[in-house]
């Protein structure tokens, strides 16, 4: 999964333990966003663990391995999440405001859940 020349298990990882569970699907879509964007895209959250999500108040989307946050903003932004949803992406979250260092999308491929928010979906942080 991780013989491709755009990600590395690393950051894709756990921040706190290191562990590791991506969906192969996912991260196809990811290459494929990746190559029609020809641009570096550096992830700063893949994989988060149950007990990570917890400790930084996060939902759980991330213990899926199906999400990651891409540190992108402006134009770059604007470009990534029109080929984001055009590859299949169905949860986007959008931090765009503060320091340009701070902000970034949120990608998820996730299937509707009951009781949730229907997808696709888009939200603010
Ligand atoms: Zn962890």
């Amino acid at each position: 999964m991780f013989d491709n020349d755009y990600f590395t298990e690393e950051e894709l990882s756990c921040r706190c333990c290191g562990k590791l569970h991506f969906s192969n699907d996912t991260m196809r879509r990811l290459i494929r966003v990746r190559v029609r964007f020809n641009k570096p895209m550096v992830v700063t959250s893949g994989y988060r663990c149950p007990a990570h999500c917890a400790k930084i108040g996060s939902t759980m989307t991330h213990t899926t391995g199906q999400a990651v946050d891409v540190s992108v903003a402006g134009g770059r932004a604007y470009e990534l999440l029109g080929i984001a949803i055009e590859e299949g992406f169905t949860g986007i979250g959008v931090k765009q405001h503060g320091p340009h260092g701070g902000r970034f999308l949120h990608l998820d491929d996730l299937e509707p859940i009951q009781g949730e928010r229907t997808r696709p979906t888009v939200w603010s942080y």
